[in-house]
C-alpha cells in the first residue's frame, strides 16, 4: 500500500528540477524512478490479485507467479489484449473499490471497451501532480475547450473530470451539409468571457482529437478574420495522431503559442508528453510503466530497435480496472533515457499502428518496422502529396525470385500530370533509405527494393487504414 505522504516524499525527489549541485543528479534521479517504479509495480500487481477476478484467476492457475519484486520480473506475466477485456469485461473490474466514472476508447481502433475509474486513484492522481508541480488537478485555473470529432462524443466521454471543460464537436466533412455557422461558433467559444469561480474566465488551453483537425480550425477561422493572436489561448494541446512540423509551426504563426504533443491510451491513465527538446520524443510519466517489446522474441528491445509497446497502469493512479502489460496495438522505438531534458520515464518514439507498419526485422536483423509516422515525415515537405487529413497510401512487403524483398508503396498525389511519376517515386524510395543506416546498407546490397506508384487524389479505393483492426 502506498500512502499519499510517502508518494508525495518519493514525487519530490523523482520530479525535482532543482539543478544545483547539492541537488539530486539526473542519474540519481534515474535510479529513484526505477526503484518508484519497482515498488509501484509490486502494489499494482498485488492489488490486482487480491481485487481483480481476472488476476486472482491467473494466479489460481499459476501459483508460481511471482509478486514482482523486480522490474524484469514483469515479463512472466501475460500480455493482456483489448479482445480478452471485450470477452469478459467484468472479471478486470476490482471488487476492492467502488466505481464512480466510466470512459470509452473511441472505437477508431476497433470495437469501442468501456474503462471504469473510482475516486481513489483521481485523489492519488492529484497528490503526484501536487509532488510534481505544487498543484493539484482540481485547483487548476485553466477553462480547457475540448474540440473532437462527433464519434468521440457518440463513443467516448469522461463523466468526472476536476477542469473545466467546453466540449465542441467537430466533423472535418461538416462544410459539405453545414446548417449553421460553426467557425463563428467556435470564435465564440474562444473570445467569450465566462463567469466562474468567483472571476471571469476565458479559454485558456484548446484540447484537438485527431491532431490534423489543426489545420482546418486554425485557417477557417482566420479566413474570416479573427485574430487568434488576440485569444487568451496559451497552448493548444493534441493527441491521438501524428504531429507534422507544418502543424507546429502553422501553431506557432497563426496562435503564438506552442503546440503541445502527447501520447495517451483510453484504457491506462496517464501517458507520455512530447519532449520539449527532442520533437517525435515522448516520455511516459509515473504514473505508467512502458515495455517495448522484440515482436518476434517477446524480449525487450534495445536502444533503437522497434516492437510492440505495452503499457502496465501503476498502482495508486488506476485502481478500478488495473492493466498489466495491456497491448497497445502500436509499434514504438525505444529511445535513450534519462534524456538530454531531464526527463527519466520510458521513452519512445510512436511508429504506427501495428496493423499499418511492415515488419523489416527479417531483413535488417533487428527488430525493427517501418511505420506511418516515417511515411508522413517524410511527405510532409512535399505540397503536392494530399496530407489532409493524412497521405492515403497502402504498401506491402513482397519477396523477389533472387531472394530479395521488394516495398511496394501506392500513394495520392495531388495530379499525376502535374508531376514527373518517376522522378516522383525515386525521391521518395530515396527518402525511405536514408531513413536509417540499416537500411542503406541492405538498399546498397541489392536485398531491398523500394517501389513507387502514384495515383491521382481520390484513385486509391482501398486505403488500408480503414478498419483493419475489427
Ligand atoms: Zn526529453
Amino acid at each position: 500500500m502506498i500512502d499519499n505522504e510517502y508518494l508525495e516524499s518519493l514525487a519530490a525527489f523523482v520530479c525535482s528540477d532543482d539543478t544545483s549541485p547539492s541537488a539530486v543528479s539526473i542519474e540519481e534521479r534515474y535510479t529513484l524512478r526505477r526503484a518508484w517504479d519497482t515498488v509501484c509495480l509490486h502494489s499494482t500487481v498485488k492489488h490486482a490479485i487480491n481485487s481483480v477476478p481476472h488476476y486472482r484467476a491467473l494466479a489460481q492457475e499459476s501459483p508460481d507467479i511471482p509478486l514482482l519484486n523486480k522490474l524484469s520480473d514483469l515479463s512472466t506475466l501475460p500480455v493482456l489484449t483489448k479482445g480478452s477485456i471485450q470477452q469478459c469485461p467484468r472479471s478486470f473490474i476490482s471488487s476492492e473499490v467502488a466505481t464512480t466514472s466510466i470512459r470509452c476508447t473511441s472505437g477508431t481502433t476497433g470495437r469501442r471497451l468501456a474503462i471504469y475509474g473510482c475516486a481513489e486513484e483521481e485523489a492519488a492522481r492529484d497528490a503526484l501532480a501536487r509532488a510534481k508541480w505544487g498543484r493539484a488537478f482540481t485547483q487548476d485555473k485553466d477553462i480547457v475547450l475540448r474540440i473532437i470529432p462527433p464519434m468521440r462524443r457518440l463513443l467516448s466521454d469522461r463523466t468526472q473530470t476536476s477542469v473545466i471543460q467546453l466540449t465542441a464537436i467537430y466533423s472535418y466533412d461538416f462544410p459539405h451539409y453545414q446548417r449553421f455557422d460553426f467557425e463563428d461558433f467556435l470564435a465564440q467559444c474562444i473570445f467569450d468571457e465566462y463567469p466562474l469561480r468567483g472571476t471571469l474566465g476565458k479559454v485558456t488551453v484548446i484540447h484537438i482529437t485527431p491532431p490534423f483537425l489543426v489545420f482546418p480550425i486554425t485557417s477557417r477561422l482566420s479566413a474570416r478574420g479573427v485574430d487568434l493572436r488576440r485569444s487568451h489561448v496559451r497552448a493548444i494541446c493534441v493527441s491521438g495522431g501524428y504531429i507534422s512540423h507544418r502543424a507546429r509551426n502553422l501553431v506557432m504563426e497563426s496562435w503564438g503559442v506552442p503546440l503541445v504533443s502527447s501520447y495517451s491510451c483510453t484504457e491506462v491513465l496517464g501517458g507520455a508528453r512530447e519532449c520539449s527538446a527532442t520533437p517525435g520524443i515522448y516520455h511516459f510519466d509515473e504514473t505508467i510503466l512502458a515495455e517495448v517489446v522484440n515482436a518476434r522474441s517477446g524480449q525487450p528491445c534495445r536502444l533503437s530497435e522497434r516492437g510492440l509497446l505495452y503499457l502496465t497502469s501503476l498502482y495508486p493512479f488506476q485502481q478500478a480496472m488495473p492493466m498489466i502489460r495491456y497491448d497497445t496495438g502500436d509499434i514504438a522505438e525505444l529511445a535513450e533515457s534519462p534524456c538530454v531534458c531531464g526527463e527519466v520515464g520510458t521513452s519512445v518514439k510512436i511508429v504506427g499502428r501495428r496493423v499499418h507498419c511492415i515488419d523489416l526485422s527479417h531483413i535488417l536483423g533487428k527488430a525493427w518496422f517501418l511505420g506511418t509516422t516515417d511515411l508522413e515525415t517524410i511527405v510532409g515537405d512535399m505540397p503536392f502529396v494530399p496530407f489532409l487529413p493524412y497521405p492515403r497510401f497502402r504498401w506491402t512487403l513482397s519477396g523477389r525470385d533472387d531472394g530479395g524483398s521488394d516495398i511496394r508503396i501506392d500513394i495520392e498525389v495531388q495530379s499525376r500530370s502535374a508531376l514527373d511519376p518517376s522522378a516522383f517515386a525515386s525521391e521518395l524510395a530515396r527518402r525511405i533509405v536514408s531513413l536509417s543506416a540499416d537500411l542503406r546498407d541492405v538498399h546498397g546490397e541489392g536485398r531491398l527494393g523500394v517501389c513507387v506508384t502514384p495515383y491521382d487524389k481520390g484513385d486509391l479505393e482501398s486505403h488500408f487504414q480503414l478498419l483493419r483492426d475489427r
